[in-house]
């Protein structure tokens, strides 16, 4: 739990820092030496490492300085540093915390306890760690929809926009089709509103593995209603993935104890292009102008492309 971590220890003195590398790699891990706060600021550049033990006073940049430079950026993950102080420098140890050190060990070192309070600072770094993850998850979980596993709503008006920013950015195109199941209320007053909500996860799992992946996106905008986006699509391409779509659909089969059953959906297709003119203003109409053609769609018999 305690080893293969990245140390960098900055140190003017070769054998102050030969003797830490020595007690650091005996206990598993990687070591990276520079000899003054301004050389390990560079191989920090270089290379980002969760630890770093400075000593105090050294030619260039010193400890205090190093912390500060260290804490002077935002990072994404936590540095955890370590100040070395001789003993006659405990006074220096306040204004080292100060500029930004989390904890100091005294010259010359005891190994054991070089080593307990680094592992204090792992415990530290693995806590952080941990953090991120639990707050990784429920980003997860609140940008899907929990039934399908698909985009929820609040996604689509979250990430839809940057998708048509990047597409005219870009100058490429960007299709969108809007997919709605055919007499959906009947299959729930037939057969239960749990095998409603079977059939929205099979159609949701059906259409996920029939588009592209890490591209194309699916999301479900209202009960029995979703969207495809489709990066870097024309409509004739959008048109040719909603028809192959809908067959999809249309094949698929949801099986029960008792029962077997199909379902049909329409769709509408719509664009953002520069070039061919189909212009839309915003991702709000982008989803508009599909709705419409799926109204079509409805309206000229389901189980339609429009
Ligand atoms: P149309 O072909 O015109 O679209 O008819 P429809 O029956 O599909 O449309 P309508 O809008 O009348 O009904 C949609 C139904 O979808 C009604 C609602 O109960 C059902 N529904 C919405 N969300 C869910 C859900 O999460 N689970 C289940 N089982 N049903 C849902
Ligand atoms: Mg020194
Ligand atoms: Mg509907
Ligand atoms: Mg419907």
């Amino acid at each position: 739990m305690y080893q293969n971590f990245s140390i960098l220890i900055a140190e003017d003195n070769p054998v102050s820092g030969k003797m830490l590398e020595k007690i650091l790699v005996q206990e598993g891990h990687k070591v990276i030496i520079a000899e003054n706060g301004r050389v390990a600021m560079e191989k920090f550049n270089n290379k980002f490492c969760p630890i770093i033990i400075t000593d105090w006073m050294m030619p260039e940049m010193n400890g205090q300085e190093l912390c500060r430079a260290i804490r002077a950026v935002d990072r994404q993950s936590y540095v955890y540093i370590i100040l070395v102080t001789a003993n006659n420098e405990k006074q220096k140890v306040v204004t080292g915390l100060e500029a930004g050190a989390d904890d100091y060990i005294s010259k010359p070192y005891n190994p054991a306890e070089l080593i307990a309070r680094l592992n204090t600072g792992i415990r530290f770094l693995r806590l952080e760690e941990s953090l991120k993850k639990a707050n990784e998850e429920i980003r997860k979980l609140s940008i899907k929809d929990s039934l399908t596993g698909s985009y929820n709503r609040a996604f689509i008006s979250q990430h839809l926009p940057k998708e048509l920013k990047r597409a005219i950015r870009y100058n490429k195109p960007l299709s969108l089709i809007f997919c709605d199941i055919d007499h959906f209320k009947r299959i729930n007053d037939t057969f239960g509103h749990n095998v409603g909500d079977q059939v929205l996860k099979e159609l949701v799992r059906i259409i996920s593995n029939a588009i592209r992946m890490n591209m194309d996106w699916i999301g479900r905008y209202g009960g029995e209603e979703f969207i495809v986006v489709l990066p870097e699509t024309d409509i004739h391409g959008a048109y040719f993935i909603a028809e192959r779509l809908r067959k999809k659909v249309e094949a698929m089969v949801v099986k029960t104890m008792e029962e077997t059953i199909s379902i049909t959906a329409s769709f509408g297709v719509s664009e953002f292009n520069h070039e061919t003119g189909y212009e839309v203003c915003g991702y709000e109409e982008l989803i508009n102008v599909a709705d419409q053609y799926m109204y079509q769609a409805k309206n000229e018999g389901r189980n339609m492309v429009k």
